[in-house]
């Protein structure tokens, strides 16, 4: 065989993209069955051929949290599948480090109710729900004339209504995660969270969904898709994705798997390469992979 040939052959036989984007999944502790989906975010991830996931589960509650101590510094993005017990002073100064110095940071479903006392992690995450938050929280964003405000109202942080398919509703569609998506697609059966509430600080929403009076919820759009600059980092948070115990049906979605593996790209390298798969659902039919 001729050496030209040879190396054809080798050429071919390479992934198209080499997976060269370290991520790190934390979990451990979560409301949720999170040995049921952090699985499935591991694959979601490395089915682009762009991340190469590594799983740091934290101790169960009540374990000794001086343990847990993830070398963050060794990953372009952190994906956190964790809602639970605050982590160590050491670890948690250790995060906000590496998000402030340009380390990415996606933040998946109920991640968004952990850590409410934490100010750092809270302006991360832009707003969150649950574990006491209220208006001392910061406040509600509430889309008004086109415009995402600031609402100061007392009141719960966080709450959701029955669960159903919903709409998004992309609201920027020249952000690079939502370059090429649809104006408006529905989403598989989940909880749609909302009254979330927090510093809310430099959102961009990037969608958003009508929480209707019909199925218990707030009648308000609610941001559901966001972006978050936080020092020289950038955090991608999606409140998508609950599941009720093995049934992982929300995260299935192509509509959550796609805005997933786009957002953690952009998080972790600020640019998206990957393209709008042919299964993404419309705004009249759910999509879903096994
Ligand atoms: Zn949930």
């Amino acid at each position: 065989m001729k050496l030209t040939l040879l190396l054809a052959l080798l050429l071919a036989a390479l992934p198209l993209h080499a997976a060269t984007i370290r991520a790190l999944l934390i979990d451990g502790q979560n409301n949720h069955d999170y040995k049921s989906t952090t699985p499935h975010l591991k694959k979601v991830l490395e089915d682009t051929r762009l991340f190469t996931v590594d799983v740091a589960t934290a101790p169960a509650k009540g374990g000794d949290m001086k343990t847990f101590q993830p070398k963050f510094t060794d990953y372009r993005v952190l994906i956190s599948n964790y809602n639970g017990e605050p982590w160590s002073p050491e670890t948690q100064a250790a995060f906000v480090d590496y998000v402030r110095g340009g380390g990415g940071f996606v933040s998946v479903h109920a991640a968004d109710n952990a850590f409410a006392q934490w100010k750092e992690y809270n302006e991360m995450i832009g707003v969150g729900g649950w574990e006491g938050r209220n208006e001392k929280s910061g406040p509600y964003l509430r889309l008004r004339d086109g415009k995402w405000t600031h609402d100061t109202t007392a009141g719960r942080g966080g709450s959701h209504g029955q669960q159903h398919p919903f709409l998004l509703d992309t609201r920027v569609p020249t952000h690079p995660i939502m370059a090429g998506l649809p104006a408006q697609w529905l989403h598989a059966k989940d909880e749609l969270y909302d009254r979330l509430r927090g510093p809310a600080q430099n959102v961009t929403v990037l969608a958003s969904a009508l929480s209707t009076r019909e199925t218990g919820g707030s009648g308000e759009h609610e941001p559901l898709l966001m972006v978050i600059p936080f020092g020289q980092g950038r955090v991608f948070h999606t409140a998508l994705g609950h599941n009720n115990g093995k049934d992982i049906t929300a995260q299935r979605c192509v509509g959550f798997i796609t805005t997933l593996q786009r957002g953690a790209e952009w998080a972790a390298t600020g640019k998206v390469t990957q393209k709008v798969p042919a299964d993404f659902p419309k705004a009249d039919s759910v999509s879903l992979r096994d």
